[in-house]
């Protein structure tokens, strides 16, 4: 007999986490610790061999942490996983088996702005390098890609501009150039949208967003979907041949689907300690609890609210593919049929100066970097998350000086619209 697939709902409660060995205790306990004793030295050694699986120091790994990896890895329908400092954190690590100096990411132009200034800038300083393209071009991805790249990335919604990237389009490309596609899921989360059945090989997440869903964590998530041929050409040298940071271990296939999340912890976590803490991972999972009734109402609320702005007179532009009006309206429908998420931005008659004080006028919305939050949120990005960038690279992201960002919360629609209403008023008046 097959076991019975248990459904996203019931994942999110209780993948990863059955009561506690030691005390049964229901809840997931933070276990607020560094270190563990080992059995004997035998035990240890095999520890550090990976000959068996257990937990030796915290920067590695730890019980509440590993629960949280387990879980969003049940969601994501990958092999493994490993949980981590911030969702920037992720990126790196989720890279560090792939790259080496001279090698590169080839990247969609359609990023978050903190990914556009990571990859662009500061990632140079290890010697690696971000290619960027229109990934609506797929002829341009293709040609992209040359014998140094490692990796093609991409986000499924795409902060902020409400891009909705051809996963399935961009998964193929990567498998015949032989390369893993990563897909950062934050803004779409599981529950929209699972990459790695569309091909996708890596999975990252800011756990800070809707993951915990209510801004009272730092944090990050790599998976792998345990499917890729590492050893299928000599491009990833770090999983396929002897790994001398860890005494000549060859990861792939020695470890079959899961070199890739081993080596994540006992070569990237170790030397590189972005480790994730047990009290976050705590709120973290709490939070994953009720992703799906978060979730649900996030998408009503945003295609509710969205609809309002779009007929509004003082509106210039609302940039969600929810709306009919949307160029990704059809891909979003597609790729993600329970709704296009909850972060879009409009266009205000009045441009930048319009935008700054309607910002200052809102009352229920917070104005705040971050997303993903119960709480309805708002940010003109030109002025703060993209303004790194050069305003072609502003417009090309999507965070042109005359939009702001909305991050829709699951309060009732109607005080958002009233509040949006109330600011409007005040700002093109
Ligand atoms: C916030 C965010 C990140 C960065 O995550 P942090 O947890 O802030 O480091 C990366 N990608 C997307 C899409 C994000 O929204």
């Amino acid at each position: 007999m097959t076991e019975r697939q248990l459904g996203f709902d019931t994942l999110a409660i209780h993948a990863g986490t059955a009561p506690d060995p030691a005390t049964g205790a229901r809840q997931v306990p933070i276990y607020q610790t560094t270190a563990y004793v080992f059995r004997d030295a035998d035990h240890a050694a095999k520890l550090f061999n990976l000959q068996e699986i257990g937990y030796i120091y915290s920067r590695l790994t730890n019980p509440t942490v590993s629960a949280l990896a387990d879980r969003v890895a049940a969601l994501e329908g990958a092999a493994g996983g490993i949980a981590c400092s911030s969702g920037h954190a992720a990126q790196i690590m989720a890279l560090f088996p792939l790259m080496g100096p001279g090698k590169n990411v080839v990247a969609s132009t359609r990023l978050y702005g903190g990914t556009l200034t990571q990859f662009s800038q500061t990632i140079k300083r290890f010697g690696w390098e971000a290619k960027f393209v229109d990934t609506d071009d797929l002829n341009a991805v293709e040609a992209a890609i040359d014998d140094n790249t490692r990796a093609v990335f991409c986000e499924t919604i795409a902060n902020p501009g409400g891009y909705i990237s051809d996963i399935p389009a961009l998964a193929r490309i990567a498998d015949l150039k032989g390369v893993p596609l990563i897909v950062d899921n934050t803004t779409a989360t599981p529950w929209l949208c699972k990459p790695m059945e569309m091909g996708a090989t890596i999975v990252v997440h800011s756990a800070t967003k809707y993951l915990t869903g209510n801004g009272t964590v730092t944090g990050g998530i790599v998976l792998d979907s345990g499917k890729f041929n590492w050893s299928a050409s000599d491009k990833f040298p770090s999983l396929s041949q002897p790994e001398p940071a860890y005494h000549g271990l060859v990861f792939h296939p020695t470890l079959g689907g899961m070199a890739f999340t081993f080596h994540s912890i006992a070569v990237g976590l170790r030397d590189l300690g972005m480790t994730m803490n047990p009290q976050g991972a705590h709120y973290t999972l709490m939070g994953i609890e009720t992703l799906g009734l978060r979730m649900a109402k996030h998408v009503e609320n945003a295609q509710i609210v969205a609809e309002w702005l779009e007929q509004d007179p003082r509106v210039e532009t609302v940039t969600y593919a929810g709306l009919k009006s949307s160029p990704w309206h059809g891909r979003a429908k597609a790729l993600l049929p329970k709704g296009a998420g909850a972060l879009f931005t409009f266009a205000l008659k009045g441009g930048y100066d319009a935008c700054v004080k309607l910002i200052d006028n809102v009352k229920l919305f917070s104005h705040v970097a971050n997303l993903g939050d119960t709480r309805s949120l708002i940010i003109h990005s030109a002025s703060t998350t993209h303004r790194q960038l050069t305003e072609a690279q502003q417009v090309k992201a999507g965070a042109a000086p005359n939009v702001v960002r909305l991050s829709i919360g699951i309060e009732d629609p109607a005080d958002i619209i009233a509040d949006l209403d109330q600011a409007i008023a005040k700002a093109t008046a």
